[in-house]
């Protein structure tokens, strides 16, 4: 039963190792704090309680358990981030079978779709050896990657007029073939949107093809480049390419480059740590990929405007994300491909031996705009310093470092520079506080009455949650009468159950069965507060069950019963409502 894995995956992994895997945790009182890794933040407000098990973005909302996290963050199913947490505690489960129909449909997709790439694969890497297209043998050459290169990243050639399409349909479904994204309608007509390209297949990290890049092998038509559009298997912002095999080098740092191209040639020369983004935005996810297997980053773009300002925002993309990030500028050669067919390896070694600290290459990139013998420049550099260089660092040691830099590049004194950074940053923080707190506050007096009504049913769930393992009377107290919200009624129903066979349910293991986003933020977002005592968990719930809200659900349904004529309905309710007040008045 998959009700037993859960219970046991939630109970042997901890929520806050499994997020330190992707973000930098500080403890905050009893709880850890976090940049937020769902949506872009500079002050944290993403939450993890030990105690509970569970995370909450007051940001963005998004909350859960371990399993939610993991779903989230590696864009898996259910049955995949279970499966990923239960390799991780070393629990062995059997999940042929329990899997939901809808986990079971998109999994079967997603195997046919790697099914098909893998033969698109084989196809054009055929393709690159045959007679007819000496052309593309002949590009690759000229190009300087010999024949090993070209079968280590698995090169190949997609002819014109092929008959690639046919091929698959007689092995896959249009629907999959369609959803694979490699082919384009035109006129009633299927046409491989790769057609006269060389083809690098994009393979994720388990080695398998997920996507293709495609260049054109002559210069006479545009794009240059193209890519495989996002699928169900492929993103462009969470794949790098050649990650597969530069995980396992043993460099202790990633050199990231720009180009297919780049990657292939240096690895050629045996730098064997290289990946590459494919487009020039480097995004969250990418550092959370680069992070799993090493905690530096040596980034290597193009040397134009273009790859100069992707140096920038990269780099504060990695740096906020908790890795060390240097920079490696090349002169003379437009890209790292060229740079090392001209100057040769060591030349390439040496450069990135004398790498830039990320922050040191921001100063001296912002520097340049300005001259700082003129006061009015002068002053607008520091307000960009403070802005782009001094925010973004969290860390009270390297701040201090860089305001003593700012000294030395302005001639400011220190102090003066210190204290109108201070204002300067408390005015911010204030600023970002009261939007979040305005945001919070207009959530809560924006619910709807159906809303409020939802949130009482949920408040009475997670006491109910917290309380029926340790107290039989509250274990009794609550019914399904008591609630009014079908979706909340049912989970309260499967809950009970699972509590009448013997089994411990815990708060997060409650939120596997929420599927409603809301509920979850809900839910997550501490409001429903734990209660010391037993007896206060009772007066709660007692509280919530004669509730304005509820009581304003039960006459509107009591008037709705009456409509329709169910007067058994009717009578019920009544005897309800009754039952409330009488105990109002008692108390
Ligand atoms: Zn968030």
């Amino acid at each position: 039963m998959l009700e037993r894995v859960v219970e046991q995956v939630l109970n042997k992994v901890d929520i806050v190792d499994v997020v330190s895997m992707y973000v930098p945790l500080k403890k905050v009182g009893v709880n850890f704090r976090a940049l937020c890794p769902f949506h872009q933040e500079r002050t944290p407000s993403f939450y993890v309680s030990p105690s509970k098990q569970i995370f909450h973005c007051f940001g963005c909302g998004v909350g859960g358990n371990a399993i939610h996290f993991v779903m989230r963050i590696e864009n898996l199913t259910f049955t995949e981030a279970l499966k990923v947490l239960a390799e991780k505690a070393k629990i062995d489960v059997d999940f042929s079978q329990p899997q939901s129909a809808k986990d079971r449909a998109l999994a079967k997709q997603k195997e046919e779709l790697i099914s098909l790439h893998h033969d698109c694969f084989e196809y054009f890497q055929r393709q690159l050896y045959l007679r007819e297209n000496i052309d593309a043998a002949r590009y690759i050459l000229k190009r300087g990657i010999r024949k090993e290169t070209a079968k280590q990243f698995g090169l190949g050639f997609c002819p014109e007029n092929n008959n690639l399409y046919e091929l698959l349909a007689k092995k896959y479904s249009k629907e999959i073939i369609d959803k694979s994204g490699i082919f384009i309608e035109r006129n009633g007509k299927n046409y491989c949107r790769f057609e006269g390209r060389l083809i690098f297949p994009i393979f994720d990290t388990m080695n398998r093809v997920i996507g293709f890049g495609g260049r054109i092998i002559d210069d006479s038509r545009a794009p240059k480049y193209m890519n495989s559009p996002d699928t169900l298997i492929f993103s462009k912002s969470k794949v790098l390419y050649g990650l597969n095999i530069a995980k396992s080098s043993k460099e202790k740092d990633f050199v990231v480059v720009e180009g297919y191209m780049d990657v292939i040639s240096l690895h050629q020369e045996g730098i064997d740590n290289v990946v590459g983004v494919l487009g020039t935005a480097l995004t969250q996810d990418h550092s959370f990929l680069l992070r799993r297997y090493k905690n530096e980053v040596v980034l290597c773009l193009d040397s134009d405007q273009a790859g100069k300002n992707a140096t920038f925002r990269s780099g504060d993309i990695l740096y906020q994300n908790g890795l060390m990030v240097k920079v490696m500028e090349l002169e003379n050669a437009k890209d790292p491909d060229e740079y090392i067919k001209k100057f040769g390896k060591d030349a390439f070694l040496l450069k990135k031996q004398n790498a830039m600290f990320v922050i040191d290459f921001k100063i001296k990139q912002i520097s340049s705009n300005y001259d700082l013998s003129k006061s009015d420049q002068k002053i607008r550099f520091v307000r960009e310093y403070f802005e782009k260089i001094l925010m973004p660092i969290s860390n009270e040691v390297e701040r201090q470092e860089y305001i003593k830099k700012l000294s030395q590049i302005t001639q400011i004194d220190e102090d003066a520079i210190l204290k109108e950074f201070t204002k300067n940053e408390n005015i911010k923080l204030k600023r970002i506080e009261s939007i979040q707190h305005f945001k919070q506050v207009q959530q809560k007096s924006n619910l709807t009455e159906e809303e409020r009504i939802k949130k009482n049913d949920i408040d009475l769930l997670s006491i109910y949650v917290e309380w029926a393992n340790k107290s039989e009377s509250i274990r009794n107290a609550v019914t399904e009468d008591d609630f009014c919200t079908e979706d909340i009624k049912i989970l309260f129903s499967s809950i009970k159950n699972l509590i009448n066979e013997g089994m411990e349910v815990t708060y997060s293991m409650l939120l596997t069965f929420v599927d409603d986003e809301k509920v979850l933020s809900e839910l997550t977002s501490f409001s429903s507060k734990g209660f010391e005592t037993e007896e206060a968990a009772k007066r709660a719930i007692e509280e919530l069950k004669t509730n304005n809200n509820r009581m304003l659900w039960l006459r509107r349904e009591m008037l709705e019963a009456q409509k329709r004529g169910d007067n058994e309905k009717v009578l019920k309710l009544q005897m309800l409502i009754r039952k409330i007040k009488d105990g109002k008045e008692g108390i």
